[in-house]
């Protein structure tokens, strides 16, 4: 188990290096890729990345617009202006317009310059079907939200404690509940597909600014 990723760094707001959280994320995904011969690509690594911009669940158009404002290329689809762009950003990737409009939003490292290519939503939804599949991630189905696993070894169920108030997710595992799932499914006949959980609540940090709970 890593030092950081765990369920109490979800809940600590700013009072965490972050960073931290990211470097373990990517470093684990690239080991594990590598273990398993599955190839984590430019794109598919800085989808991870957004995902892991924060312990909140992030939805696939977020994931769009950050890479979209990373490429400069309009929201909107199909534009002619966009097209001729595109096809430039996409051969010259680390040169010229691309790179100095992308790091207006957000500052970019080396690695992040390397990814900036033109992405359509099929390819962010391939790279997040890629990312779950190699369990990397979790869909929040309450959501339709995507967060970062905090231990992508081996398959697992699990029970996310989900905040209304900042959307600070905690992946927590305990046995017993998967246990007492699978035991009853059992009994029922019924045939498992998915066992996750979503509790929603609030953190400490909302219950201390006085956030009430909400239900949702
Ligand atoms: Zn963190
Ligand atoms: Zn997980
Ligand atoms: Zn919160």
């Amino acid at each position: 188990m890593p030092a950081f990723n765990n369920a109490s760094t979800s809940f600590s707001g700013d009072r965490h290096d972050h960073r931290a959280c990211v470097e373990v994320a990517l470093a684990t995904a690239a080991r594990l890729c590598l273990e398993r011969r599955a190839r984590l690509t430019p794109l598919r690594r800085r989808v991870l990345e957004l995902v892991w911009r924060s312990h909140a669940p992030v939805g696939a158009y977020d994931i769009l617009g950050r890479l979209s404002d990373e490429h400069d290329t309009a929201k909107e689809q199909g534009t002619a202006k966009e097209q001729g762009t595109a096809k430039e950003q996409g051969t010259a990737e680390n040169k010229g317009t691309a790179e100095k409009k992308g790091t207006a939003k957000e500052q970019g490292t080396a690695a992040e310059r390397g990814t900036r290519r033109r992405s359509a939503p099929p390819t962010v939804y391939r790279a997040l079907e890629f990312l779950l599949a190699q369990g990397l991630i979790h869909r929040i189905e309450s959501l339709s939200a995507y967060v970062g696993c905090v231990h992508p070894d081996g398959a697992h169920g699990g029970q996310f404690l989900i905040c209304t108030g900042c959307g600070a997710t905690a992946e927590v595992h305990d046995p017993r509940v998967d246990a007492a799932v699978t035991r009853r499914a059992e009994e029922l006949g019924f045939a498992v597909a998915r066992k996750t959980i979503e509790i929603a609540g609030l953190c400490p940090p909302c219950q201390g600014r006085g956030e009430q709970p909400d239900a949702r």
